[in-house]
């Protein structure tokens, strides 16, 4: 059984039922709605796909609404149609609603010349093009071009070390929360956020909805790692987004903060995604470089939750033979019996009633012949905290909540079953350790560790462990909630 979870991004390559359906047959747990690119009723359909497969199959998986922040691109240009731009040239990039040539360039950020000096660097297209800011001519930028190649339309543009006057959550990321959260989205990714504070006036804007959904921060700009801690403490979870972090930082540095920022979320109960160009070569073949192989891997090993997939599947030849790729390449690494590097590090966040008995809960585990751990789980809380203590055995999360066992979907080592709780904590143990015989999850005779809360009424209240040998035949079944 697979324990870390695979996040596939959704665009022209997988946007059909047939495909939603094979990627989460091949193993994909969450779907990535990417807001920079398609319309609001694109990703309606989507999510709705979505959540009619997941249904019918019987598969937790969740929607992640990728908001896109206040990422700078390439605006229009002539004839639609990319443009050279040659190593030594000079041209003019500009706010102006011009159409862009070899000579200018529009660029979407309205304060170039006031926050941009000569000597910087600005990189086009995942740092592929170069220039370097020369003089401003009026509101306009006079650059040279360090290194050419085609520029096309809408493509990101990134000024490393330039403090920008451009926050997260732009207007548009209001108006695409505002959509997304009327959808019910079971978590939302903030792009650029630099400061907790975007993540604070994001959970604003989602309390102004009355919605409280997971919040993820993606983690792509060099001062977002100077107020990491604080990020983590305001977010659910984080992104480790490679492709602008090693555009806006020196590629060279991404693997270790990889490594720094999975170790910091883990210590923080938080959510650890690594993203970007595990797979990237298989856009375009069916077999991933070995190189890829080690990364994908070697982000396990370091700690992560989740590994994502961007183009591999959005955009790409086989989307689907990715995601199983991912899938035995994560479970290979898991096999080899290698911990994780950063499993078992004292938390960071005081700890609490749910702190101990997660962490009892793994001892007990790995004293005796534990099958699984079981945690009764409403809000998700006590199973993400048993996830992070990183346990050998399976954990079952049972969860009254459909937007939970969803939601549990992409927390590590976790299976969600979703089922009504029934009064008493007795009745409820029976009724459970039914279930999970009737699904060949343990047998008659195993030994199982139950956590949760008593009363089972009150959320967030992890105060119980229970070491049990299951009884039941599997003759009581729940009844999940249509
Ligand atoms: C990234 O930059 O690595 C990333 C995940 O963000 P996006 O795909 O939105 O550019």
């Amino acid at each position: 059984m697979r324990r870390a979870k695979i996040v596939a991004t959704l665009g022209p390559s997988s946007n059909s039922e047939e495909m939603i359906r094979d990627l989460i047959e091949a193993g994909a747990n969450t779907f990535r709605l990417n807001f920079s690119h398609g319309s609001h009723e694109d990703h309606r359909i989507r999510l709705e796909t979505i959540r009619r497969v997941s249904r019918e199959l019987e598969r937790p998986v969740a929607i992640l609404q990728d908001l896109s922040g206040p990422k700078i691109r390439t605006g229009r240009l002539r004839g639609r149609e990319p443009i050279e731009l040659q190593e030594g040239a000079s041209v003019l990039l500009s706010n102006r609603a011009v159409e862009g040539t070899e000579d200018i360039l529009p660029i979407s950020y309205p304060h170039l010349v006031d926050d941009v000096e000569p000597g910087h660097r600005i990189l086009i297209d995942d740092g592929n093009i170069e220039l370097e800011a020369i003089e401003a001519e009026g509101s306009d930028l006079r650059c040279r071009v360090l290194h050419g190649g085609l520029v096309k339309e809408r493509k990101g543009v990134n000024f490393p070390g330039v403090p920008l006057r451009v926050y997260a959550p732009t207007e548009k990321d209001r108006r695409d929360l505002a959509f997304g959260l009327a959808l019910d989205v079971d978590y939302v990714a903030l792009s650029f956020v630099r400061r907790a504070e975007d993540i604070l006036a994001t959970k604003r804007l989602m309390a102004q909805e009355g919605k409280e959904v997971p919040l993820i921060a993606k983690i792509e700009k060099p001062e977002a790692l100077e107020d990491l801690p604080a990020i983590l403490e305001a977010s659910e979870g984080v992104m480790v987004a490679r492709g602008d972090l090693g555009v806006e930082m020196p590629p060279e540095r991404v693997p270790i903060l990889q490594k720094q920022i999975v170790e910091q979320a883990n210590q923080c109960d938080c959510l650890c995604i690594i993203a970007t160009q595990m797979l990237e070569s298989m856009m375009h073949h069916p077999r991933p470089t070995r190189a890829e192989a080690s990364d994908v891997a070697n982000a396990i090993i370091d700690g992560a939750d989740a590994v994502m997939l961007s183009g591999e599947t959005a955009v790409g030849e086989f989307p689907v033979e990715t995601v199983r790729m991912m899938g035995r390449i994560v479970q290979e690494a898991e096999s080899s019996g290698r911990p994780q590097m950063t499993a078992g590090l004292p938390r960071r966040t005081p700890p609490t009633y749910a702190h101990a008995i997660a962490h009892a809960a793994r001892e007990i585990a790995h004293d005796l012949e534990i099958k699984a751990i079981v945690a009764f789980t409403r809000s998700g809380f006590s199973a993400r905290l048993i996830s992070k203590e990183r346990p050998r055995v399976p954990i079952l999360a049972i969860t009254p909540s459909d937007i939970v066992w969803r939601q549990l979907g992409l927390v590590w080592g976790v299976t969600p079953i979703c089922c009504p709780f029934v009064q008493g904590t007795d009745g409820m143990i029976h009724v459970v350790e039914a279930e999970l015989v009737a699904r060949g999850l343990v047998q008659p005779g195993d030994l199982i560790v139950i956590m949760g809360g008593m009363p089972m009424t009150t959320r967030g209240r992890t105060n119980f462990i229970k070491v049990q040998v299951v009884e039941s035949t599997g003759k009581i079944r729940m009844i999940r909630p249509d």
